[in-house]
């Protein structure tokens, strides 16, 4: 398991590349909640989302150990994030993309020199492609969220919360693979094991509600979820244990109530955030929270959502 120290080294780590992101606060929704709701608005960080936070400590780690290459496996965030990323250490990138990625997405890779390579529908099929890249070019292959330093990155996120909120109760994290839960239940519970920790996952992707319930690590077969980036099949072997260790609670979403707090949050506070990101607002907003009352920050993991799409994710 990773520790506090790591995460605090990946902030120093990281520093010259992120954003300190801003925090949000609506009235209107915390009134409706009944808690008073904060928004850690990664929506506004760099590519789009957190996942420059990981992507940026793992590629510097590499770099300084003299990777001359990265490649990466992912329909979204992270390939955008390490394009990103290793393009500002001048380092070729490789992202293993699926069949059916949307042309924003493929652009905003493109855009920071990204070179694509498409391979098949699953990430069953992109992970190996990306692997044997990295090994024919002596680079090296960066994990979406099983690995210590995206961990340890993802956690800064935490870190900052600390510091941003003052006697902040609770915070809320959408589940994926588990990197940023890790990361941030290391940062907050081993600075003050006293703040509530609460996962959220779409009713239709609770591999890792299953896995918390079984105990072991559980996978589920593909979903269809709007919330495209928390499709992982199961949390991974190294996230899995730290949310075993301190998680609180974790809550499940429709789709639906995700569409609702994603129309919300757009029409009320008119912040464009991504389906993956409203499913912490929707936990909120619909009352799964487990206490009222209380100061709580809703991570807002991401901003990336197709233009075309967003008719459809409206309600
Ligand atoms: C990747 C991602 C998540 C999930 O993160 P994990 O580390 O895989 O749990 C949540 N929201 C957005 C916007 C993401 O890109």
């Amino acid at each position: 398991m990773i520790s506090l120290n790591e995460v605090k080294e990946a902030r120093e780590r990281i520093s010259d590349i992120i954003h300190v992101t801003p925090i949000l606060k609506s009235d209107q929704l915390s009134s409706l909640c009944g808690n008073q709701i904060f928004f850690k608005s990664e929506h506004l960080q760099k590519t789009g989302s957190f996942k420059i936070r990981g992507a940026s400590n793992k590629v510097k780690q590499a770099v300084e150990n003299g990777a001359k290459y990265v490649t990466a496996a992912s329909s979204g965030n992270h390939g955008q994030a390490v394009s990103y990323v290793a393009n500002k250490y001048g380092v070729p990138a490789t992202i293993v993309v699926p069949e059916d990625i949307s042309q924003c997405k493929m652009n905003a890779i493109k855009a920071y020199n990204g070179k694509i390579e498409i391979c098949g529908t699953t990430s069953a099929e992109r992970l190996p492609r990306a692997k044997e890249i990295a090994e024919q070019e002596n680079g090296v292959f960066i994990p979406p969220y099983d690995d210590p330093f995206i961990m340890a990155g993802q956690g800064t996120v935490g870190l900052e919360i600390l510091e941003q909120v003052q006697d902040v109760d609770a915070v809320i994290v959408p589940i994926g693979g588990g990197g940023l839960l890790s990361g941030i239940l290391t940062a907050i519970k081993e600075t003050n094991p006293k703040i509530k920790v609460i996962g959220v996952e779409p009713e239709i992707a609770n591999d890792t509600h299953l896995s918390l319930k079984n105990k072991e690590i559980t996978s589920i077969p593909a979903t269809s979820t709007i919330a495209d980036g928390l499709r992982s099949s199961q949390p991974g072997d190294m996230t899995f244990p730290v949310l075993m260790k301190y998680l609180d609670d974790l809550v499940l979403v429709s789709e639906e109530e995700i569409r609702h707090a994603f129309s919300f949050v757009l029409e009320r506070m008119k912040q464009l955030i991504e389906p993956s990101s409203a499913t912490t607002v929707a936990a909120a907003m619909h009352n799964k929270l487990p206490f009222t009352d209380k100061k709580v920050v809703t991570v807002i993991s991401g901003g990336n959502v197709d233009l075309g799409k967003i008719y459809g994710l409206i309600s």
